[in-house]
This record gives structure tokens, C-alpha cells and sequence, in this order.
């Protein structure tokens, strides 16, 4: 017999339990979403629930850059139309999604997947530095920007790389200060975000 309480529990308590642990979403909404699924077409569930599935089993890592792709290479770095020669380091796959947004960068990227915090136990083994730097000596790149955010964690993982990549001969950039400290590039908006690209010094 199978105690584990989220399989003995009602599908509609289970449900409940699933969606309140995802981020953004309370007990309340949890019960809201749930009711409305118990209501809604079987059509929607079942699409719902195929488009979970899906986004686990058909998407991976690109092996280049790390951001989500479809296939080996993410579109971007299978673009022909980017600038190979500019590298913009960011924390989350996201960071990627708010920049594109902003439409001016024209380069390629890097996920780090995270950033570099004691208090948390995140060292630079732990993120994709090491790929980071087999890249940077093995291509054309002429410039890294550091686009991590502008927190505790994002600055001392910036200037961790910045000494990394300098003695590389490639030029290291950080985004402008317009971003207010402690706010994460996924959220910042548009026009704050254009000008810290376009603003970017030398770190
Ligand atoms: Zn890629």
C-alpha cells in the first residue's frame, strides 16, 4: 500500500496541493484554478495538462549558450543574423526573454543558470562558468558583457568573471547603472533596459 499522502489524497485536494507550490500562486488561487479545471471542458485539461508534459520531455539545454532550446542549439545561436563577436552573460534563461524584448542586442548570450552566493552555498563550480570559459577561448568573441543583476549575488559573480575573461584579451563590459540595485533583469522594463545595453562601460 502506498502511504505517500499526494497519492492517497482526492484528486481535487491533490491538484490543490500541486498548483500551491507554484510560484505566484496562493491556496486560494490553487482552489480557484482546480474548480474551474473540474468544470472546464475535458478538451482544455487534457491540452493543460499535454502542454506540462511537453515542456519537460521536448525541451533541453542549448549546447552552446545553455539557454532552453527545441533542438542541440537554441534559435538564437542558430541564427546567421546574430553577432557572433558579443557575449551577454545572464543569470536565467528568462534574463534572455526580457532582453530580446528590448529588441536592440544583436549578439549571443550565455546562461549561467544561477549566480555565486555564500549564504546559499552556490560556488562558481556550481554554475556554467567553467562551459563559459571553454567558449570564450575556443571562439571569435571580442566582448562579454556581464548582465547579471544588479543584487549582492549578480555583482560578485561580475566581478568573479571580470577576472576571469580579462586576461583572455576580450573585452569586458558591464551593463549601465540605471538598473536600481537589487532588481532582477526579468523585470526591469523596456526602456530601463535599452539603456543599461546601450550605456554599458567597462568594468
Ligand atoms: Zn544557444
Amino acid at each position: 500500500m502506498n502511504l505517500n499522502p499526494a497519492s492517497t489524497a482526492s484528486p481535487v485536494s491533490r491538484l490543490i496541493q500541486e498548483l500551491s507550490k507554484l510560484p505566484g500562486i496562493g491556496p486560494k488561487s490553487a482552489q480557484r484554478l482546480t474548480y474551474y479545471l473540474l468544470r472546464a471542458p475535458d478538451e482544455q485539461a487534457k491540452v493543460l495538462a499535454e502542454a506540462i508534459l511537453s515542456l519537460r520531455q521536448k525541451t533541453q539545454l542549448c549546447s552552446s549558450c545553455f539557454n532552453i532550446a527545441d533542438s542541440d542549439l537554441c534559435s538564437i545561436c542558430r541564427s546567421d543574423e546574430r553577432d557572433q563577436s558579443i557575449v551577454c552573460i545572464v543569470e536565467q534563461p528568462q534574463d534572455i526573454l526580457a532582453l530580446e524584448h528590448v529588441g536592440t542586442y544583436r549578439g549571443l548570450y550565455h546562461v549561467l543558470h544561477g549566480a555565486i552566493s555564500p549564504t546559499e552555498g552556490v560556488g562558481a563550480d556550481n554554475i556554467r562558468i567553467k562551459e563559459l570559459l571553454v567558449r570564450l577561448k575556443t571562439s571569435q568573441v571580442a566582448e562579454a558583457i556581464l548582465a547579471t543583476n544588479p543584487t549582492l549575488e549578480g555583482e560578485t559573480t561580475a566581478m568573479y568573471l571580470s577576472k576571469l575573461i580579462s586576461p583572455l584579451g576580450i573585452r569586458v563590459t558591464r551593463l549601465a547603472r540605471g538598473l536600481p540595485f537589487g532588481t532582477e533583469l526579468e523585470y526591469a522594463d523596456d526602456v530601463t533596459l535599452a539603456r543599461a545595453l546601450e550605456g554599458r562601460q567597462e568594468f
